[in-house]
């Protein structure tokens, strides 16, 4: 079990959440305010659970038999992580919800970032929030609960914090628990990266290292926004554990992988 599974597992919001998914009784509109590291992993773990026929992620019925990886005929997305879909998109996909859905009995479409959306973007949704079309589901994923009033009164909202969900984890400290370290995170995926340079962080703070702690901070954010390969994470939070690369070079070779939308001199497409 990661470390969000564990984290959510003992959360009473989210356990009062789950068991009102599974009572059939879906909320029409579901805002949950979380770092944009776990939101991916948050997304599939709530649509498993809202489109699977039994509310409860079964694994056995026909939706939960339709996924393939992180996908599903009855799960629409706009959106990623930090980056909300372009107005027309947004239109586009409500539109879209009310349509029978192709396996399950629900259909659920998810809008990320609308902290980050304009006024009149957030405006443009509040009618189908308020009355989802029958069998249609809405989340909004946010890293900051920053959003209209009018949005937010009508969302089931959940806040997560990275804090309450990180646990502390000392770095190793010789060669042989480097090498034993080597081996464990062979299997790492970019988001255990990411909970694994949180939890040393909160170590290195809690033992006060902390310009360390807020260079590691700083260096995950940036990695899941680049989203860095996890044999790079794996050399960097080596090197930088290690203290054997300067921080400022890391955000060089940063500065060298041109962000979504932007050339390597850093312009906008
Ligand atoms: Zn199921």
């Amino acid at each position: 079990m990661n470390s969000l599974t564990e984290y959510l597992s003992n959360n009473a919001h989210w356990n009062e959440l789950t068991a009102t998914i599974q009572n059939g009784s879906v909320p029409g509109a579901i805002g949950v305010e979380i770092r944009s590291g776990w939101q991916n992993e948050l997304m599939i773990s709530l649509a498993r659970r809202i489109l699977c026929e039994h509310g409860n992620a079964c694994g056995e019925c026909k939706s939960c038999h339709s996924w393939v990886e992180d996908t599903h005929p009855d799960l629409l997305i706009a959106g990623e992580p930090d980056t909300p879909a372009p107005v027309d998109e947004c239109r586009r996909k409500s539109s879209d919800l009310p349509m029978s859905p192709v396996v399950s009995t629900r259909r659920l479409l998810v809008f990320f970032a609308p902290e980050k959306m304009s006024p009149g973007a957030v405006n443009s949704l509040l009618k189908i929030t308020e009355e989802p079309p029958p069998h249609g589901h809405i989340l909004y994923l946010m890293s900051k609960a920053a959003i209209l009033s009018t949005l937010r009164s009508r969302l089931w909202m959940l806040s997560f914090s990275l804090e309450e969900i990180i646990t502390p984890v000392q770095p190793p400290v010789n060669q042989n628990s480097w090498i034993n370290w080597l081996k464990e995170v062979e299997k790492y995926d970019a988001d255990d990266w990411y909970a694994a340079a949180h939890g040393y962080a909160a170590w290195l703070s809690q033992n006060s290292d902390v310009a360390k702690a807020a260079q590691l901070q700083q260096l995950a954010e940036t990695a899941m926004l680049t989203h860095l390969s996890a044999p790079m994470w794996s050399d960097l939070l080596f090197l930088h554990l290690r203290g054997e690369y300067p921080f400022e070079h890391v955000f060089d070779d940063f500065r060298q992988t041109p962000l979504p939308g932007v050339d390597s001199a850093g312009r906008r497409k």
